[in-house]
């Protein structure tokens, strides 16, 4: 038996970090299924799952590398927003942010020092707000 699926799995991709997120997915996705009972959910994790097998079991392994690695630039993107987001929050007493009207840049002021003029240190526009 494990022989059998040692060669079956030869010129196949195999597992890596996106499978497993999809697996826990899915499982997350099939376990609210059950406690909320939206047949939806069991239609997405059994979806996801699929997905996770097709990907397993494929042999097309430069375009499942490529997924991965699309996979993991998105989660470092989202993981770097979620950072900027905590940051925030943690600073809020401390600093007011804003986004530049021009490029949209984030921006940094202290709190408490009344009408300030902010110049934005990417393109340079300026503009006035309270801090
Ligand atoms: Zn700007």
């Amino acid at each position: 038996m494990r022989e059998k699926l040692r060669r079956f799995m030869i010129g196949r991709y195999g597992t890596d970090g996106l499978n497993q997120f999809l697996s826990i997915a899915s499982l997350v996705l099939l376990l609210i299924a059950i406690v909320s009972r939206v047949s939806l959910f069991t239609w997405l994790g059994v979806a996801l799952l699929v997905f996770c097998y097709y990907r397993t079991f494929s042999r097309n392994i430069s375009k499942r590398t490529e997924e991965n690695y699309k996979f993991y630039t998105l989660k470092d993107r989202v993981g770097s927003k979620f950072r900027s987001w905590k940051e925030q929050w943690a600073n809020r007493k401390v600093y007011h942010y804003y986004r530049c009207p021009q490029c949209h840049q984030k921006l940094r002021v202290p709190r408490g020092r009344g009408r300030i003029q902010i110049s934005c240190p990417r393109c340079g526009t300026q503009f006035i707000k309270k801090s």
